[in-house]
């Protein structure tokens, strides 16, 4: 009999395994079959034909993980394959966190900060809007898809530069009208980072003129809090005020206490949560399961008067042995044990990472270059922020990891990277990343469903998938269903793991088969495939 040629039903099968599908409590058996970049099929395909089967017998099929915290504005301009997003699943992040986001940026004065980050790479903003912004990544390509919030520092320093005040009603109406802009050409929302300079200069007043543009647009309000530590409280009682007064949609950005006096805060925090959302604010949380946080060295340690003005102006301060003297005594006072030189004291737990001048002190710990060079751990640490031209990152282990447990069990928590998408190869593989770069979703299936238990694997693939994209309001992601587009990935449940550690960070995980996205395989066996199918995704597209 002859066997009339017929045209293949979908273009990849993926056979054999068992899914979760981002909704369902439990792993239920089931074929998928793609066509094009929509799932076209679930069920039964052992008899159809299709271009490319994928082998899944006993392997987790699930949908490609929404990443809803990262900062992959900073590398997509020089690293579009986003390695370390794509080797542990993750096919749609969401950039433009912490109050900074390039896509905002203009390639002028006063944008040195964002400007930095992609000239150490050879490149430079070439875009003066948000619509600019996206159609230079579609055209330039990215692996994964890509949504972005617009950063309220940005904004804030488009409009009144690096005034250290509060705006006022005019100002305030000038970012509101950025914000709509930005929203208009495709933002999903506003990120602030209080922590940092401009953002943190903003008052209730500022945020909540902010917040009522996100009501309307129906955006998210994603803060980093201005205080993760100390004044965590009071941090999380502005970011709920804002919620409540703007009436906008509040996520909680990378949730954590930091520091030994201030662990089990979260447990508090949480609590204002729920009772927020009693009153009815809209408030959601993300987290990375890991007990070391990163960031500027500078915003680490220093004063908040000493971070202000321009970066030019804050190595000057740092080097003038007058200011120096009394910027020191400032932090010695607030923290008395900041004397210490020990590997048990606080400066034992901060360990350079990003120090592009002088590599060699990449994974030293200020405690110990400090008793290496008998200087005062305070000093050493100003020298090197002096040295770097404040461009120099450290790890802080200063969480804990019943806080990190506690936070996870929550059902308003949903898994944020706060990385950067980039790979172990060429310039982006000389900086000594935090792990989650490349361990965050493995991470949370291998510790924290697998071996500790903490939560189930259902409500770990929903929090990476389902919830994200319910909160977005991402249609046809998120969820494997006939007719949603085709994010999927397939993992091993008892193999899948991060092998990046904070000594050996640029290690892609283990255990994560095959990943597609817009129905085109991006990783297997190990590798990328040399496509980049990922999409600029525009809120009102
Ligand atoms: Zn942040």
């Amino acid at each position: 009999m002859v066997r009339v040629p017929l045209e293949e039903e979908y273009d990849i099968a993926i056979t054999g395994g068992t899914v979760l599908d981002g909704i369902a409590d439990s792993p239920f058996p089931a074929d998928l079959g793609i066509r094009d970049d929509r799932i076209a099929a679930v069920g039964d395909l052992s008899h159809a034909d299709a271009g490319r089967v994928v082998d899944a017998r006993g392997k987790r099929v699930v949908p490609g993980f929404i990443d809803i915290h990262t900062h992959s504005d900073i590398s997509v301009m020089f690293h579009q394959p986003m390695l370390s997003m794509i080797s542990q699943g993750v096919t749609t992040q969401v950039v433009g966190n912490c109050s900074l986001s390039m896509g905002l940026a203009r390639p002028e004065a006063g944008f040195e900060f964002e400007r930095r980050w992609l000239q150490a790479h050879g490149v430079d903003i070439m875009w003066k809007d948000m619509e600019q912004h996206l159609d230079v990544v579609r055209n330039s390509g990215v692996a994964t898809n890509y949504v972005t919030l617009a950063g309220h520092g940005t904004i804030r320093k488009r409009v009144m530069g690096l005034a250290d005040r509060a705006a006022d009603r005019s100002e305030i109406e000038a970012m509101k009208r950025e914000l709509v802009l930005a929203m208009e050409q495709g933002a999903w929302g506003l990120s602030t980072g209080l922590e940092y300079t401009p953002s943190g200069y903003a008052n209730l007043e500022e945020l909540v003129g902010l917040g009522t543009v996100l009501r309307r647009f129906g955006g998210i309000y994603a803060t980093h809090l201005r205080n993760e530590g100390d004044a965590l409280l009071e941090a999380v009682h502005e970011a709920l005020l804002v919620g409540e007064l703007a009436r906008a949609s509040v996520q909680i950005s990378h949730h954590k206490a930091e520091q030994r006096q201030n662990w089990g805060k979260v447990r508090q925090t949480i609590r204002m949560i729920e009772e927020a959302r009693n009153k009815g604010v809209d408030v959601w949380l993300d987290q990375y399961p890991y007990t070391a946080f990163m960031t500027n060295l500078s915003v680490q340690i220093l004063p908040r008067s000493v971070l202000s003005g321009t970066n030019e102006a804050l190595v000057a301060r740092l080097a003038d042995p007058t200011a120096r003297r009394t910027i020191v005594s400032e932090m010695l006072a607030a923290h008395p044990d900041w004397e210490d030189a020990s590997e048990d004291g606080f400066w034992g737990r901060v360990e350079v990472t990003v120090s592009r001048a002088h590599r060699e002190l990449q994974g030293r710990t200020i405690a110990a270059l400090a008793r290496e060079l008998s200087k005062p751990p305070v000093e050493v640490a100003l020298d090197l922020i002096v040295q770097e031209k404040n461009f120099v990152a450290a790890l802080n282990h200063a969480i804990s990891e019943g806080d990190v447990e506690f936070v996870l069990r929550h059902p308003l928590t949903m898994i944020g990277s706060d990385a950067i998408g980039i790979g172990p190869d060429g310039t982006t593989g000389e900086d000594r990343v935090h792990p989650r770069c490349y361990g965050t979703f493995p991470r949370v299936l291998a510790r924290y469903v697998r071996e500790q238990r903490v939560i189930s694997e259902a409500e770990a693939i929903k929090k990476m998938t389902n919830l994200p994209a319910r909160r977005l309001g991402l249609t046809d992601r998120g969820v494997l269903r006939v007719g949603a587009f085709a994010d999927i990935v397939v993992y091993d449940p008892n193999a899948v793991r991060d092998v990046a550690t904070y000594a050996q960070p640029h290690r892609p995980a283990e255990g994560i088969d095959t990943v597609i996205v817009n129905g085109r395989i991006v990783w297997e066996r190990g590798q990328w495939t040399g496509l980049l199918p990922g999409r600029v995704l525009r809120r009102n597209a």
